[in-house]
């Protein structure tokens, strides 16, 4: 018979578990109840007993590893985390959210247990055998991968389970105790890109994405990529939304043409670069050709504006199709957001 633990971590506030945490707590529940298999949920954070309060009140034994030393993500503290919450439950399946703490300990703390570990994560499956997906290839090949040996990990990737919104607050919280190595890291606090300056936001319900049309040559002649900088900026403040970019726009900086100055090869969605999850999608200037929609797979409703009535998006590959100037319709967008606001 199996049994299952769930790993879970604070978020950077450390007054909650991370999203990633409660969508992996969803997927334990789902596997246990399918199995019939006992489900227990480990936490680690500086003050886990609070955060046990956004987990299930029945159904699962919460175990927790507290303390400063857990507070902040680094590799001895969170290995020796996971390490002793697994020795504790002895489980044959381990479910961790792939978020970068996660991530960085999962492969070592699978090996100090004797164990296996598959990663990125897409749905968890079967009845009798555990059955794991996962995507290869630029998700042109769907895996279903089962194993014998146990403890057998799992790092789910985000966005692929519900976050966990049942009963909560309720259940008792067995303290684990750790013995921490040397601690040679000293983590002396984070330096990260403020909001307006990060566009890439992999929690954000919307993914706008902007085409190359947006520094072409518009109907006046000119090129406004100034004024297009400004009004996806506006946007993305205005919306929280992430920003995803075609191939032809972010090749164009190094082509020497005018170029956003705040998208990289980082942005770009499709066939060679990425494929996000969000439950909405807007597309601006961008003629949707198949090697960018394939990147739009895990995007919910997909809605386009583009000048062209004869795009890509409008060959089915788009709810919605605006068949509009983009300049025009987002700085009205903005005007009205900014006026919600207000
Ligand atoms: C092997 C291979 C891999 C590739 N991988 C990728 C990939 O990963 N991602 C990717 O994106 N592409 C990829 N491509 C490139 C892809 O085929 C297209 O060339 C690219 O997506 C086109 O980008 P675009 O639609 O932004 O630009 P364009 O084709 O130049 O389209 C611009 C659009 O903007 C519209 N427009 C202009 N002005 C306005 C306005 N004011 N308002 C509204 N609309 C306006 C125009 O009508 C036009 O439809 C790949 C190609 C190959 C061969």
């Amino acid at each position: 018979m199996e049994s299952i633990l769930v790993l879970t971590h604070a978020d950077e506030t450390g007054s909650a578990l991370n999203n990633a945490s409660l969508e992996a707590v969803t997927a334990g529940l789902e596997l246990a109840s399918r199995l019939n298999a006992q489900l227990a949920i480990g936490i680690v954070a500086a003050d886990a007993t609070a955060l046990s309060k956004c987990l299930p009140s029945e159904g699962a034994r919460l175990l927790a590893v507290s303390g400063e030393a857990f507070a902040q993500a680094r590799y001895a503290t969170d290995a020796a985390a996971c390490e002793a919450l697994c020795r504790a439950v002895q489980p044959t399946i381990v479910l961790a959210p792939a978020s970068s703490r996660f991530t960085r300990v999962a492969a070592s703390v699978a090996h100090r247990l004797g164990g296996f570990i598959d990663t990125h994560i897409s749905s968890i499956g079967g009845t009798d055998r555990v059955e794991a997906t996962r995507w290869f290839y630029r998700q042109r090949v769907e895996a279903a991968i089962s194993r014998d040996a146990r403890p057998w990990f799992l790092l789910l990737d985000a966005g692929t389970y519900a976050a966990f919104a049942g009963a909560t607050g309720t259940a008792q919280v067995e303290q684990v105790p750790v013995e921490l190595p040397a601690l040679r890291t000293m983590v002396s606090g984070f330096r990260a890109p403020t909001q307006g300056a990060q566009t890439i936001r992999p929690d954000a319900k919307m993914l706008f994405v902007a085409g190359a049309g947006w520094t072409k040559k518009q109907p006046d002649g000119q090129v406004h990529a100034t004024e297009a900088g400004e009004l996806i900026v506006g946007f993305l403040a205005a919306t929280g939304a992430s920003l995803g970019s075609s191939k032809s726009l972010v090749d164009q900086g190094g082509e020497g043409n005018s170029v956003l100055p705040f998208l990289t090869h980082l942005n770009q969605i499709g066939q060679t670069g990425s494929t996000p999850r969000h439950a909405k999608g807007l597309s601006t200037c961008c003629h949707g050709e198949e090697p960018h929609v394939v990147g739009w797979r895990f995007i919910g409703d997909r809605r386009a504006i583009s000048l062209d009535p004869n795009c890509g998006w409008t060959r089915g590959k788009a709810d919605v199709v605006y068949v509009a100037d983009a300049f025009e319709v987002i700085a009205k967008v903005n005007a009205l957001l900014g006026a919600a606001k207000a």
